[in-house]
């Protein structure tokens, strides 16, 4: 069936299997029927409708961790205390349906622009920029840094892939920044401290490309940070949880 690139439509979907990083977070693999490819942009998000809370369907956003190439779409989902929406994704069983709709969002990387390319990324932020990374490495030859913020009780979860695509790929340089013991899950002042000492303060150089996504203010406060820098507006996205 041909399907126009990037149209949002709704599909349901089958849960396959999913892969548990730790107790509250989890990769769901989702599949799509065989005559149905979701045609997306790596960084993009679908939009679930679960039957669940007081007035279903509830509507909640997820990012896809997967690449448009890799078939199986894949979200990667913590579980948030009293939660309506994680906490239904946590219950399914492999063989329950989900109903989605996407793909959705301007947060993404199509075709990687020939500058330096900065993804920041808190927690399970590094989700959009998983199949981002893999694009920019595939296309691309510019230098990239992914700066992967978490804390001591959350997992960082797709490093040991990052891990291994620097490894492989002398021009991508990957950095886990932890939170000091005893900080919010959402906050990173170590992260926040490198960026502006890296970004803002050791240079002026200004071409650079970012993408950003977290929980809450911290995304925005990077955002801005960049942004009140000099960095071109449309230079610094931003996905804020
Ligand atoms: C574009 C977009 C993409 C998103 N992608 C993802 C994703 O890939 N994975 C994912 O787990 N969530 C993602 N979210 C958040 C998701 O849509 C829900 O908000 C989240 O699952 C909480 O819903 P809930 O019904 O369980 O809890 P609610 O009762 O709606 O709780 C909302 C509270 O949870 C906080 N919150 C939202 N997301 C998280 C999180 N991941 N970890 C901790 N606290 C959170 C919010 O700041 C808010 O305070 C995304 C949100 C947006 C807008």
């Amino acid at each position: 069936m041909a399907v126009a690139n990037g149209v949002p439509r709704e599909y349901r979907v089958t849960l396959d299997r999913v892969r548990d990083w730790s107790s509250d977070t989890r990769s769901l693999f989702l599949r799509l029927p065989a005559d149905s490819p979701l045609v997306f942009d790596p960084g993009q998000f679908v939009s679930l409708a679960l039957p669940a809370g007081d007035r279903p369907p509830l509507v909640r956003a997820y990012s896809l961790a997967s690449s448009p190439e890799d078939g199986a779409l894949e979200i990667c989902v913590d579980r948030v205390p009293g939660g309506e929406g994680s906490g239904y994704l946590f219950g399914l069983l492999p063989g329950d349906e989900v109903v989605l709709t996407g793909p959705f969002g301007s947060f993404k990387l199509a075709e990687p622009p020939p500058t330096p390319l900065v993804f920041i990324a808190q927690g399970t932020g590094i989700a959009p920029v998983r199949p981002m990374v893999r694009r920019a490495l595939a296309t691309g030859d510019q230098p990239i840094v992914v700066l992967q913020g978490g804390n001591a009780a959350t997992p960082m979860v797709y490093a040991a892939e990052f891990v291994e695509l620097a490894s492989a790929n002398p021009r991508m340089r990957w950095e886990s920044v932890l939170a000091v013991a005893g900080t919010a899950a959402a906050d990173n002042p170590q992260l926040e401290r490198i960026v502006r000492e890296r970004y803002v303060e050791a240079d002026d150089e200004r071409a650079r490309h970012f993408w950003i996504c977290a929980v809450g203010a911290l995304a925005t406060r990077l955002r801005d940070l960049l942004r009140g820098a000099g960095y071109e507006r449309r230079a610094v996205r931003c996905e804020k949880w």
